[in-house]
């Protein structure tokens, strides 16, 4: 299990817009484990889609350019991949859930073809063969067989995002990267598609990265959490030991904002502030305007991930040696 699968080191990600430079991703640093699932999350604009889209090789260029770092798969840097040896990883190696089915799947085409089209791309296997394989993966992800003909605008959207599912697994990929799968679905469908993808990670043994501004999700899925602010990774460490105690005040943040259905609060709290514009960061740690801990240093430190306590890391050194000094953290 502790074999590691991918690790993304210094990774820096921008687009070059007409307003300015879009810090997307800035100096990422991340690691996953063979058959581990990482739950990826943080807020609209705070980088997980571009860490994602990097990964795949897929950040439209211009405006986004990779700027620098390494995205080490299976041992080989992904960023010194040809663009064919690239669309051979993709799908065969790693595949990508999108967060709306319907931007996925071609309008014009039924669904059976459309995962034949992704064996065959893939394997060697002829056309009806392929067809054949796409009538199993539809059974698996628990659409009758005979719908297999049936064109995307036929299926409900819990429906369409379970072939998206069957596409995505249908050569048996390493590792599933899953962006907001369940965002567009109503909350019953959502808790259905979320099960079957517990269910098929399993029976796959694929790894996975789930990506979601929801913590709720990230505890039913996830082995390891990666929260993400402003482009860069502040908080990793194994699911129990981040929700259990999350250390970094931003972390802290989001789980005071959950609702809880122990307690009875007229007022969920929040955290002030909006994220910043990443053409026009903060100095120093990003997420001081907001923070209420922040300390004069912290306008002119960019603070690194500290170890809290093992395998857990944290990108404050204030809230780190307050942890391990074993005081309060507010
Ligand atoms: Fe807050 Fe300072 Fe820690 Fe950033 S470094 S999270 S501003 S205390």
């Amino acid at each position: 299990m502790n074999d590691t699968m991918l690790n993304i080191k210094n990774l820096t990600i921008h687009y070059e817009t007409e307003s300015g430079i879009v810090h997307a991703v800035e100096n990422l640093n991340l690691e996953l484990g063979r058959g581990e699932s990482l739950g990826f999350v943080g807020e609209t604009g705070a980088g997980k889609t571009t860490t994602a889209l990097g990964i795949m090789r897929l950040i439209p260029n211009p405006p986004g350019k990779i700027k620098s770092g390494e995205i080490i798969f299976n041992g080989e840097d992904l960023l010194t991949k040809s663009e064919s040896e690239m669309r051979k990883i993709r799908g065969e190696k790693i595949a990508m859930i999108f967060q709306d089915p319907m931007t996925s799947l071609n309008p014009v085409m039924t669904v059976d073809k459309q995962i034949a089209e992704m064996i065959r791309l893939h394997k060697n296997v002829s056309h009806s063969e392929a067809l054949k394989l796409a009538g199993d993966m539809l059974e698996l992800v628990g659409i009758r067989r005979e719908r297999m003909h049936d064109y995307p605008h036929q299926f409900s959207g819990g429906m369409k995002q379970r072939v998206v599912i069957a596409i995505a697994l249908a050569c048996d990929p390493e590792l599933l990267i899953a962006d907001e799968p369940t965002t567009a679905l109503d909350v019953t469908i959502q808790a259905q598609v979320l099960e079957l993808m517990k269910e098929l990670k399993q029976k796959f043994s694929a790894s996975m990265i789930l990506i979601t501004h929801d913590l709720g999700i990230v505890a039913d899925i996830c082995d390891k959490v990666a929260i993400m602010y402003a482009g860069r990774v502040i908080e990793y460490a194994d699911k129990r030991s981040l929700y259990t105690h999350p250390v970094h005040p931003y972390t802290r943040g989001l789980f005071k904002s959950v609702p809880s259905i122990d307690e009875d609060v007229d007022e969920l709290p929040v955290i002030p502030g909006l994220m910043p514009d990443p053409v026009n960061l903060p100095s120093g740690c990003a997420f001081h305007p907001r923070c209420n801990m922040a300390i004069d240093e912290c306008k002119n430190l960019q603070p690194q991930m500290q170890e809290a306590e093992p395998g857990h890391f944290a990108a404050c050194p204030l809230c780190v040696r307050k942890f391990i000094n074993g005081e309060a953290l507010s």
